[in-house]
Formats: C-alpha cells, sequence, structure tokens
C-alpha cells in the first residue's frame, strides 16, 4: 500500500469505518509442494507481545527485515502501534489473550477470554478487539495454556477469526492445545508455531533456536518462530538476519508462510 493509501484507511479507521473482511484471501497456492517451486525457503519470525512500549517495538522496527507483530489488545499503544508498524510495511496480528493455567501468577490482561465465558461473551469480547486493532490479518494467542486445550471454548473463539477472514496460528503454550487442530477441523488457514526463540536470554540459545529454524525451513520450505520485544531478542534477529544467504533462505512474511506452506497434516 503506499502513503497515500495507507493515510485513507488510517483515517477510515480512526473514523470508525474500519473494515476488517476481505483483507487475507485463504488458501492461495497452498498445495503447491515448495520444492517443486522456484521460491525461496522462509522464516516468519512473530513478535508477540506488542502494545506495552514504542521502545520496545521499535528497537524491531530498526532491523529493517520483514517480521510479523502480534498485539495485545487494549493496552495504551495497541493502536498507534499498529498504525506505525503498518506504515513501516510490516504485517500485523492480534496477539489475543487466553486463559493460563496458574491465573495467581499469569494475567492474560484486557481483552481476555476464559473458559468460564460463554459462547456470545467470547465472541462479543474478540469482535471488539480485532476490531479495535487495525491492520489486523490474523490471530494467535497469547498465553492460553488450560483455553486453548478446551474444544468447547476454542471453536466459538475460532468462528470470530473464520468470520473475520483472518487466519490463526497455534502459539503452542500448552502441548494438549487443540487449536490447531480444531481451525484444521473448521476449514482455516492455519498453522502452528514452530519454535519459541527467547526461553533463554543468552544469545547464543536465541541463535541456536533461529539456526533450528532455518534448518526446518531449508528442510520443508517454511517455518514459524515466536520472539518477543526484549532488547536481546532484537540483537539476536539482527545478527541472524545479516548472516543469511539471500539466494539461499529469507525472513518473509507470516501471510508469505502461510500461502506457501505444505501443510503439516
Ligand atoms: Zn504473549
Amino acid at each position: 500500500m503506499d502513503r497515500r493509501a495507507f493515510i485513507i484507511k488510517s483515517a477510515a479507521f480512526l473514523a470508525g469505518n474500519f473494515s476488517v473482511s476481505g483483507r487475507f484471501s485463504r488458501n492461495a497456492d497452498a498445495a503447491i509442494p515448495w520444492a517443486k517451486t522456484k521460491r525461496i525457503p522462509g522464516i516468519a519470525i512473530i513478535i508477540d507481545d506488542i502494545g506495552y512500549s514504542r521502545k520496545r517495538a521499535w528497537q524491531f522496527l530498526k532491523i529493517g527485515t520483514p517480521l510479523t507483530f502480534s498485539i495485545l489488545p487494549q493496552l495504551t499503544y495497541s493502536c498507534e502501534l499498529a498504525l506505525a508498524i503498518h506504515e513501516q510495511g510490516h504485517e500485523i496480528m492480534l496477539h489475543q489473550p487466553m486463559e493460563p493455567y496458574n491465573l495467581k501468577n499469569h494475567n492474560p490482561g484486557p481483552g481476555a477470554i476464559y473458559t468460564r465465558d460463554g459462547q456470545e461473551q467470547i465472541q462479543h469480547i474478540m469482535d471488539q478487539n480485532i476490531r479495535s486493532t487495525p491492520f489486523v490479518i490474523g490471530v494467535n494467542n497469547h498465553m492460553g495454556s488450560r483455553f486453548t486445550e478446551n474444544s468447547d471454548k476454542i471453536r466459538p473463539a475460532l468462528e470470530v477469526v473464520r468470520s473475520n477472514d483472518l487466519f490463526f496460528i497455534d502459539s503452542r503454550t500448552s502441548g494438549r492445545s487443540v487449536a490447531y487442530k480444531t481451525a484444521l477441523a473448521m476449514h482455516m488457514t492455519t498453522l502452528p508455531r514452530h519454535t519459541f526463540l527467547d526461553n533463554s536470554t543468552l544469545q547464543s540459545a536465541i541463535l541456536a533456536r533461529l539456526n533450528q529454524l532455518k534448518r526446518r525451513a531449508l528442510k520443508y520450505g517454511y517455518a514459524i518462530g515466536i520472539g518477543h520485544p526484549f532488547p536481546w531478542t532484537a540483537k539476536a534477529i539482527a545478527r541472524f538476519a545479516s548472516d543469511l544467504n539471500p539466494s539461499q533462505i529469507k525472513l518473509t512474511y507470516i501471510s508469505e508462510v502461510l500461502k506457501t506452506a505444505k501443510t503439516d497434516r
């Protein structure tokens, strides 16, 4: 989108006329096995937990490589950062807060959905979150170890994602998550993340995870990693990106990975 189109779209959003439909066409060439194409394998990195701090988001924008930003709803900088990130040409997802185990120590924050919520409430909250975050093309879960294990609850949540023509990435915060499986059964555009990048704060550990993603992408044509807005993560991604051989492998957007993915079914 050029700058003029961006401004028009931003103005429409701010005037409350923003439409969330039709921004992502599902399953465009999803069935093409990557090895038969001339495509360069791609790694999509999603940076989660955006919305608390401008500075933390900007350290990733400054890297100058394609990244996808997943924005928490209803925070001080959620809307402002969505507009700025879009203006820089990057992709935006809604980082939908969902109930984790051990709520006492892990608060999912504003706009969260809980297993105690009824279907209508789940769908109302998610609709609000999607509508309040401009330029969202997909959704992944923030926390949600309890919520994503519950198929009766995840289904109505995914229905909202589907009805808004968005894709879903399962962050896999629980090994027993049924979110990806349910989204597949609902014929949605969906993939699970493959690797969390920064469970450790050590550069060497983050680089090792990035190299793991690279090996996966070279083998299957694509890989999805999730990182968090920490300075050490930004540094490791910048270093990894500058060392990549662009004729062999590239960092790319999540929508590109979804288009080219030969799914793990
Ligand atoms: Zn998160």
